[in-house]
């Protein structure tokens, strides 16, 4: 049977998210034939309308309002609930983001619809939808189907792969009032960290680094190496708590979860904690002076040796074919 499937499309340093498109690539598996709906929140978000047709909308809601420029969860809460109550979907899907981690749960509770967070996949059966989860932090996954009531769901950036445009796509637009009151909070400004210039979670190589950097100094060379691959760069909490580098770059169980197509672990043992937050990465490199260190298990490839002499040595011959 066919489905209507909402998607909330989310822009973030003015472009679209790789997650939303990959939210909308997994809404039109499961519509079936039924139609597929984003939602855009801003006062600003007409130019996004026509990308989102081209990878598969084909009706845009758009909630012009000033008070959804920038994210808050009372705004967003309100503004997003009203959206599925006009539209009744079969299934909402957005992205396993920050926004999506805070704002599901509460719109969930609100419309007392189950909630499927973090799917990495999904198949459709019939009237079926089997979504798959990973549990333990990362050590296995589950399989939850879905085949009655309001599917609602997170997907994990870098997941699900997002189709070709179609450059005929169109889609129709709605123009929707949100009523919006009683904001608890208020965002005076957004300051993004310089190293945030490639988001963490939706990149295809990451070049992280451990204790065994050393220092803050030691990162120059991992930032050297992430440049020539246009890599985001990550770190360990061993990293992180010695001052080394950010927290914002922390990847693991408290950090953030990350599925690139490469990881690089630069002096890094390889804890279990860390794992959490990186294991489903696709191809594993590992650097390590240490033969015996966990993160070997993992590796796809290991290179034992002092990451102070291999990351230069990489850099340097990914130049000669990549600059
Ligand atoms: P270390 O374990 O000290 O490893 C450093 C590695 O560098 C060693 O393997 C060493 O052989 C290698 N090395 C040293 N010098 C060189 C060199 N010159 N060249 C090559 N290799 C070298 N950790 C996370 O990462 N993320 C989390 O989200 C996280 N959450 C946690 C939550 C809880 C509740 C707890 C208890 C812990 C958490 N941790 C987390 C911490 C985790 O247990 C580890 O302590 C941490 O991951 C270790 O960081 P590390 O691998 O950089 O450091």
């Amino acid at each position: 049977m066919s489905k209507n499937v909402l998607v909330l499309a989310e822009v973030r340093s003015g472009n679209l998210r790789n997650v939303s498109l990959e939210a909308l690539s997994a809404a039109k598996q499961v519509a079936n034939g039924g139609k597929v709906i984003a939602a855009l929140f801003g006062s600003d978000m007409d130019s996004f309308v026509t990308p989102l047709a081209h990878y598969g909308a084909d009706q845009i809601y758009l909630i012009r309002n000033k008070q959804l420029d920038i994210y808050t969860t009372d705004a967003y809460t309100q503004a997003f609930t009203q959206v599925i109550q006009e539209v009744k979907p079969d299934a909402i899907f957005l992205g396993h983001t920050a926004i999506g981690k805070d704002l599901a749960p509460r719109v969930a509770a609100r419309l007392q619809l189950g909630l499927i967070s973090d799917c990495t996949g999904l198949e459709v059966n019939g009237d079926e939808v089997i979504f798959t989860r990973p549990i333990y932090a990362g050590k296995a996954f589950q399989k939850k189907k879905i085949s009655a009531g309001t599917i609602f769901a997170t997907i994990r950036p870098n997941n699900i792969p997002i189709g070709d445009p179609n450059p005929n796509g169109i889609a129709s637009t709605v123009s929707f009032e949100a009523e919006i009151k009683d904001i608890r909070t208020v965002v005076k400004e957004v300051v993004r960290k310089a190293s945030e210039s490639i988001d963490l979670s939706e990149a295809k190589i990451i070049v992280s680094g451990g204790r065994g950097v050393k220092s803050a100094d030691g990162f120059k060379s991992l930032y050297e190496l992430a440049e020539v691959l246009g890599a985001a760069v990550g770190a360990s909490r061993g990293a992180c708590d010695a001052g080394y580098c950010d927290y914002s770059l922390q990847i693991g169980q408290t950090g953030k979860v990350v599925t690139p197509d490469l990881y690089i672990a630069c002096g890094i043992s390889g804890a279990i904690q860390h794992l959490a937050g990186m294991s489903n990465s696709k191809i594993i490199v590992a650097i390590n002076k240490d033969p015996e260190a966990p993160i070997f298990q993992v590796a796809d490839f290991g290179i034992v040796g002092d990451l102070f002499e291999v990351v230069p040595l990489l850099t340097e011959q990914f130049k000669k074919v990549l600059v």
